[in-house]
């Protein structure tokens, strides 16, 4: 047992990005087991994934063609045929709302330790050491499971994606679904307010705080976010005041995430955001608080009312600032 399996993760016929970084985790794992890296892909038109999930490192893919979209019971089932299978030291998932949703009971049926929302992964001598932060992003702590075989799911934005093509051996992996276990099924979508955007897959941010003030304030980010071609998110008041979508909160009960350019406009910089952000490229503060925080973090930072800045950052790039 040294194999690692990796299992990725897809969305209404789209591969999610976290599906590449846990290539990149599970090649690391790989190789301190000793052992292959085998990446899966259960449901969707699966024989579309591989080409992507075909990166350097990879060494063999397995499809498991059965249902269109995510499901519970067809997810635990394949997992765990593909990991009595293969017997592989480690099955990794993405610590994603589908990760989280079988992963418990994957590793409950093959009976191994599951660890859950890793930030980084140490394997030696039959340990796994799982790097997880806790209280709020406070703390980081290691967790040391010292009997194999594990699972453990990841945090998203944590490793780079794998990158390269890689010669994988591809297979279809028959499994047996037993379709009386299979207890729900997607009888459609609905989009939540806010459309499709997706924050975590966005390279420049233009993320506002509470230092906007009022609801109509709005107005001025989205012209910059406009003129920057931007994507707008938020700190968790402006969600919890309605004024933003809940698919716009960064942070730590929000999503996590990578950009090339994160521009915290009237951001504190509280653990609970920081915990969504922190892998930024670069970060970009603007507050009136020379002592806030978010500063500490800061690549580079206007001490300043965004009422003045931002209007003029907006004619700097061309747009008339909205009076607010
Ligand atoms: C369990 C839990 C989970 C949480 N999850 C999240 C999460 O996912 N995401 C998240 O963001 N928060 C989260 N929070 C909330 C978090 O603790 C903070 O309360 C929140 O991040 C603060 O948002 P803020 O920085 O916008 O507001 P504030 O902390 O009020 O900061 C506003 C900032 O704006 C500055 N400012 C004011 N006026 C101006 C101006 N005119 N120009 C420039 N700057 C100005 C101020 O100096 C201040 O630094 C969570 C909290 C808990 C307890």
């Amino acid at each position: 047992m040294t194999d690692v399996l990796v299992v990725a993760d897809h969305r209404r016929g789209d591969l999610r990005d976290v599906s590449l970084e846990l290539l990149s985790a599970g090649r690391e794992l790989a190789d301190a087991t000793g052992g292959d890296l085998h990446a899966a892909v259960v449901s969707g038109n699966v024989e579309s994934f591989t080409e992507e999930l075909n990166r350097d490192g990879v060494d063999a893919i397995h499809t498991v063609d059965y249902g269109e979209e995510f499901n519970h019971d067809v997810y635990t089932q394949a997992v765990v045929a593909l990991a009595e299978e293969l017997d592989p030291e480690v099955v990794v998932v993405p610590n994603s709302v589908n990760g989280l949703d079988y992963a418990p009971a994957v590793a409950t049926r093959l009976d191994r330790p599951y660890v859950s929302d890793a930030t980084d992964l140490d394997y030696a001598d039959g340990t796994l050491e799982v790097t997880r932060e806790m209280y709020g992003s406070k703390v980081e702590t290691t967790v040391d499971v010292a009997e194999g075989p594990f699972a453990v799911s990841i945090r998203g934005g944590e490793w780079p994606p794998a990158e390269g093509t890689g010669d994988a051996e591809i297979s279809a992996f028959d499994v047996d679904i037993d379709e009386d276990a299979v207890r729900s099924n997607v009888k459609g979508f609905e989009e939540v307010g806010g459309g499709d955007v997706d924050i975590g897959d966005a390279d420049f941010l233009v993320s506002i705080g509470r230092g906007i003030e009022e609801e109509e304030n709005l107005e001025l980010v989205e012209k910059l976010a406009e003129v920057t071609g931007a994507t707008l998110s938020s700190s968790r008041p402006i969600v919890d005041n309605g004024w933003l979508p809940k698919n716009r909160q960064v942070g730590q009960s929000g999503k996590q995430v990578t950009p090339d350019v994160y521009l915290a406009i009237g951001i504190s910089g509280a653990v609970q955001h920081v915990a969504g952000m922190k892998g930024a490229d670069t970060i970009i503060a603007v507050n009136t608080d020379p002592n806030a925080p978010i500063f500490d973090i800061a690549d580079y930072g206007v001490v300043g009312d965004l009422f003045d800045v931002v209007p003029a950052l907006i004619e700097e790039f061309g747009g008339d600032a909205p009076s607010v």
